[in-house]
């Protein structure tokens, strides 16, 4: 059984009396989130974000403005994230073919409805609905507020998420980088792309890698005491380094805690780093002589100038997994994965492959002589708590599986 308060419904006929029927057949079911529309002009004001629209759409085919077909055409514009049941008085034939048609355009269908419309044929296809998948990429994403993002900040629903580097060559476990998530009450764990921008925006990106960089840091010291000395990395927006807030706050943070620069990361990314140079390439530099390492990350998707790249003191380079995973198998992935590494061989800089996802990544890397691995392949982000039995794991797993292999391929 589904559960009916969960599906919000919306009818869409130009007919007043069918709105009424159905309407009065869906509560007879039970359902009690119904809207009525006699338009399909009407119904798109109703999709406007995923919190708000309906999340099943009872459509007739026949309407006189805008007819069933193009309302659909409409609704993957708008990336209409429900399902839809299709209501007409045609012949099957014809609302099979339109079936067709929607289902080209990938919105769930869970069947379709003849006219007059029976109240136990609509009901057995009402008990198929399921809830959107949230994941889709087709779902439109929730939107916060500034206001919600500063109220997130302030109370603490920031959490460190912490994703293993480990060295190619020998399986250590070099670093972690440090990434955030947001713990919201509601909607759980939120992920980096649905707030980073944000925060960039409304001038909270400050806080935010303030609060991000001080957990990061009283992490780095908890592993060091616990014998796991580990490289922690930071993701550092292009709008922290705008001013000398940032760099006297790292410089006193880890002065504070007793944490050597050196064994902190900051990672900039390439595309954004470009576009303006002079105060950020002081930052950088300053940050550098403090002995800081500076990572430029996302390589390859941005639009740098070598000469500026050889400009700033980067210690790393990271290949954007964009350009790592299936690599050995896409001549034009492999070009620019070669490039990257032989351009980072030439400055010194120390290569990241990022998005090794499988086997045959590992074995790429391992070929081609990259430095270190981050990927689905070692781990996914986790809890600091979880990452000491992780790294025991991992090292069985490298004993085991990974080392033993690459001596076979040597010989
Ligand atoms: P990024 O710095 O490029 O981080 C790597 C992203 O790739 C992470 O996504 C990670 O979970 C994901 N990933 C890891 N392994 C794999 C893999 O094998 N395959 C694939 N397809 N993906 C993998 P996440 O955590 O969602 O972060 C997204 C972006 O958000 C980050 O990209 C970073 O640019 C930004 N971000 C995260 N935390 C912070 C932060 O504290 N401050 C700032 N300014 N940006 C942050
Ligand atoms: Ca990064
Ligand atoms: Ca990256």
């Amino acid at each position: 059984m589904i559960e009916r308060s969960a599906v919000k419904i919306l009818v869409l006929d130009d007919e007043s009396f069918m709105l009424k029927l159905l309407s009065r057949v869906l509560s007879n079911l039970g359902f009690t989130s119904v809207t009525l529309c006699d338009s399909g002009r009407a119904a798109l004001d109703q999709i406007v974000d995923a919190e708000t629209s309906p999340n099943l759409i009872l459509l007739d085919l026949n309407m006189p403005e805008m007819d069933g077909i193009e309302f659909v055409r409409h609704l993957v514009e708008r990336h209409y994230a429900g399902s839809l049941i299709l209501v007409s008085g045609e012949d099957e034939r014809i609302l099979q073919t339109a079936e067709k048609l929607v289902q080209a355009h990938k919105i769930p269908i869970l069947g379709h409805l003849h006219k007059p419309v029976k109240p136990d044929a609509l009901s057995a296809l009402l008990e198929t609905w399921t809830p959107p998948l949230t994941d889709s990429p087709k779902a439109a994403k929730k939107i916060y507020s500034a206001d919600a993002l500063r109220a997130a900040i302030d109370n603490g629903e920031l959490v460190n998420y912490y994703q293993p580097k480990v060295s190619v060559a020998t399986g250590e476990v070099v670093g972690v980088e440090t990434l955030v998530r947001w713990l919201h009450p509601v909607d759980g764990v939120v992920f980096p792309d649905q707030f980073i921008g944000l925060a960039e925006a409304f001038g909270l990106i400050d806080d935010l890698t303030q609060v991000v960089f001080t957990k990061a840091v009283a992490q780095a010291k908890v592993w060091q005491q616990a014998q796991l000395p580990l490289r922690v990395a930071v993701n550092v927006s292009m709008d922290n380094l705008s001013s000398l807030n940032f760099l006297n706050f790292v410089a006193d943070l880890v002065g504070k805690v007793g944490v050597a620069p050196h064994e902190m990361v900051l990672e900039v990314t390439e595309s954004r780093l470009m576009q303006d140079t002079r105060a950020p390439l002081e930052i950088l530099t300053r940050l550098r002589l403090k002995r800081f390492r500076l990572s430029i990350d996302d390589f390859g998707t941005g639009h740098s100038s070598l000469a500026q790249l050889r400009d700033i003191p980067f210690d790393e380079l990271k290949i954007d997994q964009g350009f790592v995973h299936r690599a050995w198998a896409d001549e034009t992935l492999r070009a620019m994965y070669d490039a990257s590494l032989a351009l980072a061989r030439q400055l010194g800089m120390e290569v990241v492959a990022e998005g090794v996802e499988d086997r045959n990544d590992w074995d790429l890397l391992r070929r081609t002589g990259c430095d270190l691995a981050q990927g689905a392949f070692v781990s996914r982000p986790m809890l600091a708590t979880d990452l000491p039995g992780w790294v025991e794991g991992w090292k069985e797993r490298v004993r085991t599986e990974l080392l033993t292999q690459a001596t076979n391929q040597m010989i």
